[in-house]
């Protein structure tokens, strides 16, 4: 009988039947074994990373409203109470890996912001999910339909946030879905019985299952076009929504709400002192529902926070002070061609006045500077004897005079 130095001690091959036999201290294999090994190695991998609870970078809210102030001017009030629901999400996802039978049960905080749009709500919910290093997608609630009719299911959703997850399961799982244009699929009028808005209810029913955590089965792919595809299943019990909404017309609700409370709370409410410029402040879970969120809906989105319209001031800061602000980007570009470019104070008051008269809010800081250097952008890289750039105010108006923009104000 051979000696075991001379056989795989895998599969028993004898060395002359095998390619390679690598030596171990105690036995040998052969190279077949070692690429089963590799395969199967592989495979538990992959199976693990479903498993896999990946760590996310908790913070206190103190340090998360500091880290978001990095990237979003202003908006503190909404700021700090996100930092706090987050903290709490994330808490309560730690507290359930320890908690035992009989434990409190810490509630989900989903979130609603309300605000014009342009204002940060997108920037916020993505610098939250980038911040702890989770998965994040966007979904538009004006898409969405009720499963069975034209348009994208509630679930396609889900596929997104798989996508972006890599498909590890655990991590999707704990990651922050941000909906968008909430408030568009509010049902018209406070009267259900005589106006209701079927499609529009009919979404907020199909969300509430999700947002209320559920295990819902995804089509990897997302949509209808695969029917043969898997389904994964999802549990979003641990899924942070944020929604995300205009709410057109909403101050009036709040301030009728105000209205009937001081009739009604006269002696123990002090509204003499509300401030009429900012009704936004006092919104409420009962102001949603009148708007026509279903109370159902409501409940599951217990965080309400709003926005401030974007001023002058907030708009100027926005163009320099974040990390990743438009003036540093801008720099940093021409800094690649080893050209030191300045911006002169009077012409960032330019490109915010046209932001605010052409109602683009921040959304349009980046269109008008685009518009306004792309000359620059496009000549001043083949100039080598250029190592300088002042970006002053006549530059910018007379550039801006030549972008679409301009034009379609005078035509
Ligand atoms: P919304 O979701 O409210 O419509 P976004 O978050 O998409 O608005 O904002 C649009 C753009 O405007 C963002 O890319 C961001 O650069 C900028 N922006 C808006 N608000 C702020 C803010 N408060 N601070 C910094 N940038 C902002």
């Amino acid at each position: 009988m051979a000696k075991s130095a001379d056989r795989c001690s895998f599969c028993g091959r004898l060395r002359r039947e095998t390619k390679i036999l690598v030596a171990g201290l105690e036995g040998h294999i052969c190279e077949n074994c070692i690429q089963q090994a590799q395969i199967i190695l592989s495979e538990e991998m992959a199976a693990g990373k479903q498993k896999e609870m990946p760590d996310f970078l908790l913070m206190k809210p103190i340090e998360i409203k500091k880290y978001l102030d990095q990237f979003v001017i202003g908006q503190d009030e909404a700021k700090k109470v996100i930092a706090v629901a987050v903290y709490n999400h994330y808490k309560r996802l730690s507290h359930a890996k320890e908690a035992k039978e009989g434990d409190v049960e810490i509630e989900k905080s989903n979130i609603v912001i309300v605000g014009e749009t342009g204002t940060g709500k997108t920037l916020l919910a993505r610098t939250v999910a980038k911040m702890l290093n989770v998965p994040f997608c966007i979904a538009d609630a004006t898409a969405l339909t009720e499963a069975g009719y034209v348009g994208e299911d509630v679930e396609s959703i889900l596929s997104r946030l798989l996508q972006v997850a890599d498909y590890n399961v655990a991590a999707a799982e704990r990651g922050i879905i941000f909906i968008d244009e909430i408030d568009k699929i509010a049902r018209k009028g406070d009267n259900p019985s005589i106006t209701r808005d079927v499609s529009g209810e009919g979404v907020q029913q199909a969300l509430l299952k999700m947002l209320e955590g559920s295990v819902v089965n995804v089509p990897p792919q997302g949509g209808r076009k695969h029917p043969e595809q898997k389904m994964i299943q999802v549990n979003t019990q641990n899924i942070l929504f944020i929604t995300g909404g205009a709410f057109d017309g909403i101050e009036k609700k709040i301030s009728s709400r105000l209205q009937t409370n001081k009739i009604g709370y006269k002696s123990d409410r002090k509204h003499e002192n509300i401030d009429k410029d900012n009704i936004l402040q006092y919104i409420t879970p009962v102001d949603l529902k009148a708007f026509g969120l279903i109370p159902e809906l409501v409940g599951r989105l217990p965080i309400v926070t709003y926005l401030h319209t974007l001023d002058q001031e907030t708009l100027r800061r926005i163009l320099t002070e974040p990390k990743n602000s438009l003036i540093k980007q801008y720099t940093k570009l021409f800094e690649l061609d080893n050209i030191k470019v300045t911006f002169d104070e009077d012409a960032l008051k330019f490109i915010v006045e046209k932001a605010i008269e052409f109602k683009l809010g921040a959304r349009g800081l980046r269109s008008i500077l685009e518009g306004i250097m792309t000359d620059a952008m496009f000549e001043l890289p083949s100039k080598n004897n250029i190592k300088s750039f002042q970006v002053t105010t006549k530059f910018v108006e007379e550039k801006f005079m030549k972008t679409s923009m301009a034009r379609l104000k005078v035509a």
